[in-house]
């Protein structure tokens, strides 16, 4: 039977994972569970590791510590063909020369599952990927999208324990990104299957994913809900992501529950905690630019404006405060090059980190 020949299904499990190349650690001890039927996100700047935790999830790179299991039991020496993982890349990775029913068809040839059962399942997830109709063309005669849709429907026809993704729609442009986007978590909703996917785009990774992991440097800095990271990131790294784009440099003055008033480049500002802080700890403080809006008068931190420019709702634009600190903000009005404003930040809505910015 097709459905036993793979690693089997069940929970994933990395503990303690690593991957080095030479004497640099691409996996510096990676801990994650993934429960049946979940769609977790791989997130974190180009280098931080991602691809290389997925594809030691594939077999594809062998690890050099540490194990992955599914279903408790042991994979991380199956060969990539033993696990029966479906993959789907970034380049299609499609077999040019062969059409699109073949190229569906290949892992179930592979798997030597026979022809009417596989001419079904061919149909069946032609079909959830919307292709009926295009069996018989070539790769080549479908657009960037129809050919990302085959290389979903080759990567789901084998019924794998898990579904891996690397930057699927990064070739793809933005309206069909986020097309596919929906299309993507559909499919993984309608055939139930456990998917890990990899992204650097933010957006990408809150829209589709059951919890994200956000990576840096080998290491996971933080998992949570969409909401959990985007509300309450823990980490700097983690805030920066999440698009908190301004940080700047203060000292806590009062602490009361997990709220602190801060000084900060000259003003005092009121932001959630989420680390014990007492009075007189040096803090970075993070905040999104939505959450600093530009006045022309009042309390604020005192700042010159650098660039603005108009989009859509609101402008949103760049100061630097008078100790040169580089700010994010919003506006509601035009503004020009060398105004002097005051930024507000909305009550509470700036993350403070331990240690300087
Ligand atoms: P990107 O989005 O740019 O692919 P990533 O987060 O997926 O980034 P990885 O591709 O996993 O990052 O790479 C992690 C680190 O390991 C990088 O510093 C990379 O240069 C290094 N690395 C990856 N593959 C190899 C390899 N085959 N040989 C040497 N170093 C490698």
């Amino acid at each position: 039977m097709a459905e036993d020949s793979g690693a089997g299904s069940g929970r994933l499990e990395l503990v303690d994972v690593r991957r080095a190349f030479g004497s640099y650690n691409a996996l510096d001890g990676i801990d994650l569970t993934v429960e049946p039927g979940e769609f977790i996100a791989l997130l974190g700047p180009s280098g931080c590791g991602k691809s290389t935790a997925l594809n030691c999830i594939a077999g594809l790179l062998e690890l050099s510590g540490g194990e992955i299991r599914l279903g408790g039991k042991r994979i991380d020496e199956l060969q990539p063909e033993a696990r029966g993982f479906g993959m789907v890349f970034q380049s299609y990775a499609l077999f040019p020369h062969m059409t699109i029913r073949k190229n569906v068809g290949f892992g179930l040839a592979m798997q030597g599952v026979p022809s009417a059962e596989a001419q079904k399942r061919i149909h069946d997830a032609l079909g959830l990927v919307r292709l009926h109709g295009q069996e018989g063309k070539l790769p080549g005669q479908l657009s960037g999208g129809q050919q990302q849709r085959v290389a979903i429907a080759r990567a789901i026809v084998i019924r794998p324990p898990l579904v891996l993704m690397d930057e699927p729609l990064s070739n793809l442009d933005a309206k069909l990104r986020l097309e596919m986007r929906a299309e993507i978590r559909g499919i993984h909703d309608q055939i139930g299957s456990t998917t890990v996917y990899v992204t650097h785009d933010q957006d990408e990774a809150l829209s589709l994913a059951d919890r994200v992991v956000v990576m840096r440097e080998g290491k996971i800095r933080q998992i949570g809900s969409p909401e959990d990271l985007y509300e309450r990131p823990n980490h700097i790294d983690v805030a920066d992501f999440m698009g908190f784009r301004t940080r700047m440099r203060g000292e806590v003055k009062k602490v009361s529950g997990d709220r602190a008033l801060v000084e900060t480049c000259g003003a005092t500002i009121e932001a959630q905690s989420p680390v014990d802080l007492k009075v007189g700890d040096k803090v970075a403080v993070s905040v999104r630019p939505e959450d600093l809006l530009a006045m022309d008068s009042g309390e604020g931190i005192k700042a010159k404006v650098q660039s603005i420019e108009y989009r859509g709702r609101a402008y949103f634009g760049t100061a630097s405060a008078r100790d040169g600190t580089e700010l994010f903000f919003r506006s509601n009005r035009q503004m020009a090059r060398g105004e002097e404003t005051v930024l507000q930040l909305l009550a509470g809505h700036a993350r403070l980190f331990r240690g300087s910015a």
